[in-house]
């Protein structure tokens, strides 16, 4: 099963696609997590996708398209993927189609998580992420159990996102209204739509979403 997380900063993608990766056989494919780690390697892809990321604006479609094809050749063990942040525009959705296609594969689900603009900002603005695991934190909804030491490794060392602040966030849901909103109509078209509440509280997402899965399995 070759599933795709879609819906806006904040909305609990990277927070959902863990607890799925735990619970059935299926691998993560995060393009934030893959541009970070470009960005971090000091790359020529990295600086040129930094200065993007930074203002809150999509990186090229050939660039992200060409880091998951990559990515799906590496992962290549059987498992399905969950695309967490990819695709985000109509022109990556196509590529998808074609990348799958060629590997024998498709996209099975598109769960849409839905939130609102105001909890998206004070679920960004409070952010963090451990260091060490890259286990997902905040401020007020999801503290450690002992403060300042992450629950799943037990490191202490906690990151924010230079992009995780009220100015860019307000651009990055622009982005998200304007080129990645189309992609439900795109996927809907495709029979493969599943929309869950994301408003609600963690535990609760994560049973929506495996109902829509055994619901869409059935
Ligand atoms: P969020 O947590 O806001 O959903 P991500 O970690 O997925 O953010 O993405 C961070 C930034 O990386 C985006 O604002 C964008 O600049 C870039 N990015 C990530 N995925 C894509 C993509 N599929 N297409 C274009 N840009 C992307
Ligand atoms: P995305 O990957 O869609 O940008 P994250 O999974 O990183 O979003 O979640 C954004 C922030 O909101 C994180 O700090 C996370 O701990 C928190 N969060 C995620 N899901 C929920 C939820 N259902 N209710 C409250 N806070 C949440
Ligand atoms: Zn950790």
């Amino acid at each position: 099963m070759n599933l795709v997380l879609l819906g806006p900063p904040g909305a609990g993608k990277g927070t959902q696609a863990k607890r799925l990766e735990e619970r059935h056989a299926l691998v993560q494919l995060s393009t934030g997590d893959m541009l970070r780690a470009a960005v971090a390697a000091g790359s020529e892809l990295g600086r040129k996708a930094g200065d993007i990321m930074k203002r809150g604006e999509l990186v090229p479609d050939e660039v992200v398209t060409g880091l998951i094809a990559e990515r799906m050749d590496a992962d290549e063990d059987g498992k399905g993927f969950i695309l967490d942040g990819f695709p985000r525009t109509i022109g990556q959705a196509e590529a998808l189609d074609r990348l799958m296609q060629e590997r024998g594969k498709q996209v099975d689900r598109v769960i849409v998580l839905e939130v609102d603009d105001d909890a998206l900002v004070e679920r960004i603005t409070g952010r963090s992420t451990c260091a060490t695991c890259g286990e997902g934190y905040h401020d007020l909804f999801k503290q450690p159990k002992v403060p300042g030491v992450c629950d799943r490794c037990g490191g202490t060392k906690f990151t924010r996102r230079p992009d995780d602040n009220e100015e860019v966030v307000r651009a990055r849901l622009k982005a998200y209204h304007a080129q990645t909103t189309p992609l439900i109509g795109y996927y809907q078209g495709q029979r493969k739509v599943s929309a869950v509440d994301g408003m609600a509280d963690i535990e609760t997402v994560q049973k929506e979403i495996d109902e829509a899965l055994a619901g869409a399995s059935a």
